[in-house]
């Protein structure tokens, strides 16, 4: 027997007992004569004694000798404690050791096992088993176990059954690249993995399964932006013969549950947005509604003067900061440059300020009076102690800045308090998108989202105007979320894929497996997928999702602890009937 009790779970109750205890070597303090351990296991820290008067010396100078991180097993006397710590479940109490075996030596770690390590983020991913060691990862971990086993009892309990779907499988539409697997059985053939299991939960419910989810992995072969993952997790769900009211409410449900179960907070039910109102209001389509700052286009009350830039704009937008007519020239000066900056791109920014008095004094003076920015403070609903601060330019770009500009400003003003929740739904969102270097519509969720009812005859005339039966489940400025009512007949299926540039052959050879169920009986259907990965994190009240992943890749893909990918050698190509034509 290893042990009889956890290194969390004895206190002052258990004193005057006989334990065991295996565990970590946290650290130790030697004052010669007598000698601590803190001993460590998932569970907590337990305080171990070894002292002169009531221990052997060979016991003390075994302790003596113990490293970091050393794995060992003591026997021993629950005693209470001298000095107590107030801070830990243990506290009260010691172990006062009479057996100490080592199980297992450890080399010196690389960096400390604390909260607060000496660690960088690329030595802690290379020994990731000592990260995991470490109770900020080690909780997150946890954590995450928390929230799937509640998904889990949520969905189980609403009837969805859960189903694993193949990885091995051929190129599924999210709009990424596909990784690849080449088959050695079919020489020259590739299996890819699945983007998401898109098509086979939509196979489920032709298949009569009617509400399916699975915890699962995805696999993307895009450029890492920041906080991404190649490989990630998502709760993927299909539900059939139902519309789009019962999948939000049905996900509502799931999200609310989440929200109390995991951290004890109750939320109204969710508001809606409708896509177009959410790129107006917040330049975005996925707003952070903690707070306000909403936008306020202001192109009717500033292009009736001389002034060019405004004029010359498809767009001229502001918002409000809050108090932000307390910033000096110079921190306003430090904003433009700030927007300036080429990661946001605006050409500048003028402002105005709003002074207690209920006078304005703007950048731009020379072209506005009082009443007009009388006016812009009116529509962005600026008050007296605010600042209004204006982009313009051509209207998905300014979007785009200003949206960054809000949430930049927000941050600086703490108005995102991470334990605050805010989730809404963003509804409506165009069924195509236009390319902008190749000129070409390409499906803005995916090839099998279900157009708004009577809106099939504006593909051919007018196809950016095409609204979606797709939604997004949106939480403090994150996607969480996203789904859509499917197409479920063969001709609207083909009429989609034509339109998004496939051939006949080229649907019939990547799609046909699809449409041809369609012709078996499909039942209308739908559904959405959260990022798990993410999900997890804001629970959490945290901004990246790496530590809620126990071996996650690095920025480049890789994953350093195990030094992946590598090359393969020469047998395996040759098995494969591979030949490496290398760009360097
Ligand atoms: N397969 C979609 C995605 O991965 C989700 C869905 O439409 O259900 O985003």
């Amino acid at each position: 027997m290893y042990r009889s009790h956890n290194c969390g779970e004895l206190t002052a109750a258990n004193i005057n007992t006989e334990v065991t205890l295996s565990g970590w070597v946290q650290k130790s303090r030697d004052k010669g004569f007598i000698v601590w351990v803190d001993l460590r296991d998932r569970y907590g820290i337990t305080q171990l004694v070894f002292d002169e008067e009531r221990t052997s010396k060979t016991l003390i100078e075994q302790a003596q000798n113990l490293g970091r991180e050393f794995v060992i097993q003591v026997k021993g006397e629950v005693i209470e404690r001298a000095s107590k710590n107030p801070n830990i479940p243990t506290g009260d109490i010691e172990i006062l050791v009479s057996e100490l075996i080592i199980l297992n030596k450890s080399l010196l770690p690389p960096f400390t096992i604390e909260d607060k390590t000496d660690g960088g983020e690329d030595i802690r991913m290379k020994y990731r088993y000592l990260d995991i060691r470490r109770n900020p990862v080690k909780n997150s971990l946890i954590f995450r176990h928390k929230v799937t086993q509640e998904v889990r009892n949520y969905l189980s309990k609403e009837g969805f059954i859960e189903v694993e779907t193949p990885y091995l499988i051929k190129s599924t539409p999210e709009g990424a690249r596909d990784f690849v697997v080449p088959s050695r059985m079919n020489e020259g053939q590739f299996y890819a993995l699945p983007q998401s299991p898109q098509t086979f939960k939509q196979l489920l419910m032709v298949g009569g399964m009617d509400k399916y989810f699975q915890i699962v992995k995805c696999f993307r072969d895009e450029d890492l932006r920041a906080d991404r993952q190649p490989e990630f997790t998502q709760i993927d769900c299909e539900m059939a013969f139902i519309e789009q009211e019962d999948i939000l409410n049905a996900f509502e449900g799931l999200t609310r549950h989440l929200l109390k179960e995991v951290n004890g907070v109750d939320v109204e039910k969710f508001p809606r947005l409708l896509y177009d109102d959410a790129m107006r209001l917040y330049g975005n389509d996925k707003p952070d509604i903690r707070f306000g700052m909403e936008f306020g286009e202001l192109n009717e009350v500033t292009q009736h003067k001389e002034f060019g830039v405004f004029n010359n704009a498809e767009l001229v937008v502001g918002i409000a900061v809050p108090g932000g007519n307390s910033y000096t020239r110079k921190e306003i000066d430090k904003l433009i440059d700030w927007v300036k900056r080429p990661q946001v791109g605006a050409l500048g920014m003028i402002y105005s300020r709003c002074n207690d008095d209920g006078s304005f004094k703007s950048s731009v003076d020379k072209f506005y009076d009082q009443d007009d920015l009388a006016k812009w403070a009116e529509i962005t609903g600026a008050k007296k102690g605010d600042l209004v601060c204006v982009l313009s330019g051509e209207t998905n770009k300014v979007r785009a800045q200003l949206s960054a500009l809000r949430m930049e400003l927000a941050e600086r003003l703490g108005l995102r308090d991470p334990k605050v929740f805010a989730p809404l739904w963003v509804i409506d969102f165009p069924l195509l998108e236009l390319d902008e270097e190749t000129g070409h519509y390409h499906a803005m969720h995916h090839p099998f989202t279900s157009p708004k009812p009577g809106q099939l005859e504006l593909l051919e005339t007018n196809p950016g105007e095409v609204k979606a039966n797709a939604y997004d489940l949106v939480l403090n400025g994150n996607e969480i979320g996203g789904g859509s009512i499917r197409i479920h007949d063969k001709q609207t299926q083909a009429i989609m894929l034509k339109h998004l540039g496939f051939s006949d052959e080229d649907a019939k050879a990547q799609f046909g497996f699809l449409m041809d169920a369609f012709e078996y009986g499909a039942p209308p259907h739908g559904g959405l997928a959260f990022g798990l990965d993410r999900l997890v994190a804001i629970l959490g009240g945290q901004e990246t999702i790496r530590d809620f992943i126990a071996f996650p890749k690095n920025n480049s893909g890789r994953d350093v602890m195990i030094d992946a990918p590598a090359p393969i050698d020469d047998e395996q190509l040759t098995e494969l009937s591979l030949k490496l034509n290398l760009k360097s």
